[in-house]
């Protein structure tokens, strides 16, 4: 289904008669204002927006089923008109400070069928791949509620560049300048390196900022946490990054979560360093960000690292010269 089926939809609703001139407003108080109610589109007529609510009812896709908001994260739980759950997450960073900005993490699938091992939503398997009109809803769900979102992150549930027409599609909208009208820079794609996938990010959004979740610079451990190496080595993910930042001259960011007694040893410090110095003259362009594990209630096998442990591998890093932070967890 097309991102426009909202509005292809409701387009067969409105008279002949003024047709285009509604539809503009419709698309405008949808996108830019965020109404999500047809009885307060005022600048149509009433009767027509009767009509609208009586046919078509909601304008959001999604139903929100749950949501809870406490310090700097704000969750809701989603789902879908085939009965589909999803979840969405509004951060607030540096709440305190005059620079706070406001993210949305956002899902593109259902599930997914991707499995790495430490992974909540690889355990429950794929149920859909979002529509473009899902992605870009629940977005528009933040901002009916009026909050500003300074930034979208493609982190929440599902492998993005596993469902890429719909997410280029939301790519699109997202920052067409009659819809959302989002900078290309301040959207973020995380992948766990879908090589042919991220070619066509470089070649169709190349300003877009890309996240790889590496976890381990060592094949045979990553393709064990993280069966898709098989599909996509590290090399050759590498390979595809590599181009971009030629390309871009852009940061790429490398995702690495630390496991405890898994992939916070040195060891593995030194072997991504490596692994980043590797990449010659454009090695400055790799960010790391640290993530440090925060495992659910149901988690059995894997455990946070200590924070010496993780202070200990952001320092080798630092001390190599490695651009890296450390990146605060919402849980
Ligand atoms: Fe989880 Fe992402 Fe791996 Fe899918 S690809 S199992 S969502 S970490």
């Amino acid at each position: 289904m097309s991102v426009l089926s909202k509005l292809e939809k409701i387009e067969k609703f409105l008279p002949e008669k003024g047709r285009s001139l509604y539809l503009k407003q419709i698309q405008y108080a949808i996108y830019k204002r965020g109404t999500v109610d047809f009885m307060q589109m005022t600048t149509i007529p009433l009767v027509l927006r009767q009509k609208l609510k009586q046919e078509i009812g909601e304008v959001l896709s999604l139903k929100n089923i749950w949501e809870v908001s406490g310090g700097q994260a704000h969750k809701v739980l989603f789902e879908t008109e085939s009965k589909d759950r999803i979840e969405a997450v509004r951060m607030l960073f540096k709440p305190e400070s005059d620079d706070s900005y406001e993210s949305l993490c956002i899902s593109s699938q259902s599930g997914c069928a991707l499995g790495c091992k430490f992974c909540a939503t690889g355990a429950i398997g794929f149920k859909k791949n979002l529509t473009s009109e899902e992605i870009t809803d629940e977005v528009l769900y933040f901002k009916s509620k009026k909050f500003a979102v300074d930034s979208i992150s493609f982190m929440g549930m599902g492998e993005p560049l596993s469902n890429a027409e719909n997410v280029f599609e939301a790519l699109k909208i997202l920052t067409d300048k009659d819809f959302f009208n989002l900078g290309d820079r301040h959207i973020n794609v995380s992948t766990v390196g879908i090589v042919p996938q991220i070619r066509r990010l470089t070649k169709e959004f190349p300003q877009v900022n890309l996240a790889f979740s590496l976890h381990s610079p060592f094949p045979e451990q990553r393709a064990q946490l993280m069966p898709v190496t098989n599909s996509y080595p590290i090399d050759k993910v590498f390979e595809a990054l590599d181009e971009r930042i030629k390309l871009t001259k852009r940061r790429i960011f490398l995702a690495y979560l630390l496991l405890a007694g898994v992939n916070d040893s040195l060891e593995q410090a030194k072997a991504l360093a490596d692994l980043i110095k590797k990449r010659g003259p454009h090695s400055y362009l790799y960010h790391v960000n640290l993530i440090r594990f925060n495992p659910g209630p149901e988690e059995k096998v894997f455990k946070k690292a200590e924070r010496e442990t993780v202070d200990g591998f952001k320092k080798y890093l630092e001390e190599n010269k490695i651009s890296v932070s450390l990146r605060q967890s919402f849980g």
